[in-house]
């Protein structure tokens, strides 16, 4: 569909990438087998809390997290978002790793613990495994049933099938009701031989026999080629998708959900309200997946950041939502120490944490980092973001994380490597470095200046 060039984006998706890709190069916490951290991995220095976070994946693998959530003290810009991100590595491939910041409860829109909840299942993978089938044979029936629906266009059809004769009797197969665009598209007429391809049950794709590929354009691993006189192959396929995909791909403007296509409907999501009751089915349909073996749950991690700022109607729904069965690993994360809990109006507490959670609680301690690690870090990010960096350049970098922050140092490097390329250089130089610490103020000077 080459003319729906505008896209609504989920801003909040394209944010949360962005907020991940600074920490491209963390491939894990950089442990041995024995718990140990290593030296030359992406991870650089805060050896002790990456083995307690190794631990708590340990606890995780072995199911004895439940009920529990992990908080991460320290500075800002000592890693505690490196490190949740890393712990949702170590528990394997596809797992979610959703981060947030504690003030984006406070919308005016939309209510605190709605905020945490969608966040919530957003952090929750689940990988459903569907048999995927390739039919030949010949068109016997095609039935549209038209059905009310109330979307853009009004009517559109709800419910078809195709009845196929094959080499082995015929079958009747659900179309999806996208699928069937398609099928009028390439005119698709009794009589004729076409191949279908079905998701448990439901077809997917569909296409005449000599065309199908380049119809659909199906990658050549995705294709299952059917042999002649043989009428079908299976496959596994496997699909990650997080509780809130679900929740959005069912949703409708008017209740009345189809949760039972669940993966069906998965392609086209669509933004609207998604209720508690809707939840609840999802849930109730999840639970029975896991139980018949057809879906795998699959916890990520929640990571909160500046967990201080939320308030007593926020912890006191976390302390129940780590409870459930359908909860990811929660990572909060604060730089404060002794601090008034929000939402009360005199009770001071560690990290403005209310007991009740705070006794649940893992606490991993992050300290700040000396020059050399801040060196390395550099090094590591001018790496990864292609960019020539010499020695003494980076020692000018080490030195401006010092005095400012390790993220001001790591955000000079775009800026210094234009001036470079402005001076002909492929290579940054300290000068180039001098330069943009001149035009880009950090926080300190910032706030100094407008003091003054
Ligand atoms: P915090 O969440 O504590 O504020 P952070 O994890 O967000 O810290 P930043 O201050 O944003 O860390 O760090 C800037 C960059 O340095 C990021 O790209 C981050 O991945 C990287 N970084 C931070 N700590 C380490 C570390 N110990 N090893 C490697 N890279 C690190």
């Amino acid at each position: 569909m080459a003319e729906s060039a505008v896209k609504i984006q989920d801003t909040s998706a394209s944010f949360v990438e962005k907020r991940v890709a600074t920490h491209s190069h963390i491939r894990g916490l950089g442990l041995r087998d024995d718990g140990t951290a290593t030296v030359d991995c992406g991870f650089i220095g805060q050896t002790s809390a990456r083995e307690a976070a190794g631990l708590i994946v340990d606890l995780v693998k072995s199911r004895k997290m439940a009920g529990r959530a992990v908080l991460l003290a320290g500075e800002p810009g000592t890693g505690k978002t490196a490190i949740a991100l890393a712990i949702s590595q170590e528990l394997g491939a596809k797992v979610p790793f959703r981060p947030m910041v504690g003030s984006e409860v406070f919308s005016a829109e939309v209510k605190k613990t709605e905020v945490l909840e969608e966040n919530f299942r957003r952090a929750i993978g689940l990988r459903i495994k569907e048999i995927k089938e390739v039919f030949e044979g010949e068109v016997v029936d095609v039935t549209p049933h038209e059905v009310e629906h109330s979307g853009p266009q009004g009517k559109s059809i709800a419910s078809v099938a195709v009845t196929l004769r094959t080499a082995k009797g015929s079958k009747t197969l659900k179309l999806d009701p996208s699928i069937y665009e398609s099928l009028l598209k390439a005119k698709v007429t009794t009589g004729d031989v076409i191949y279908v391809e079905a998701n448990s049950g439901t077809v997917k794709r569909l296409g005449r026999s000599d065309n199908f590929k380049q119809e659909y354009d199906l990658e050549a691993d995705e294709f299952v080629p059917v042999p002649k006189g043989e009428v079908h192959k299976k496959r596994e396929v496997v699909q990650d998708v997080t509780l809130h995909d679900l929740d959005m791909a069912n949703a409708r403007p008017q209740g009345g959900q189809d949760v039972l296509s669940l993966v069906g409907q998965m392609m086209k999501p669509r933004k609207t309200e998604v209720t508690d009751k809707l939840r609840r089915e999802i849930n109730k349909i999840v639970n029975r997946y896991i139980e018949q073996g057809t879906a795998e749950l699959v916890p990520g991690v929640l990571f909160i950041d500046e967990a201080h700022i939320l308030d007593m109607e926020c912890f006191t729904f976390l302390n129940r939502a780590i409870e459930s069965s359908l909860a990811p690993i929660v990572v909060l994360a604060t730089n404060r120490g002794m601090s008034l809990i929000r939402g009360t109006d005199d009770i001071v507490a560690p990290h403005g944490i209310p007991r009740e959670l705070l006794d649940r609680l893992l606490i991993i301690r992050t300290t700040p980092y000396g020059v050399d690690d801040m060196r390395k870090i550099i090094m590591i990010r001018a790496r990864a973001e292609g960019l020539l960096v010499g020695e003494e350049t980076l020692q000018v970098l080490a030195e401006v994380a010092k005095g400012s922050s390790l993220r001001y140092a790591i955000q000079l490097l775009t800026p210094a490597s234009i001036s470079a390329a402005a001076h002909g250089r492929d290579r940054i130089m300290p000068e180039d470095v001098n330069e943009t610490s001149t035009l880009f103020l950090d926080t300190k000077r910032s706030a100094k200046l407008l003091l003054d």
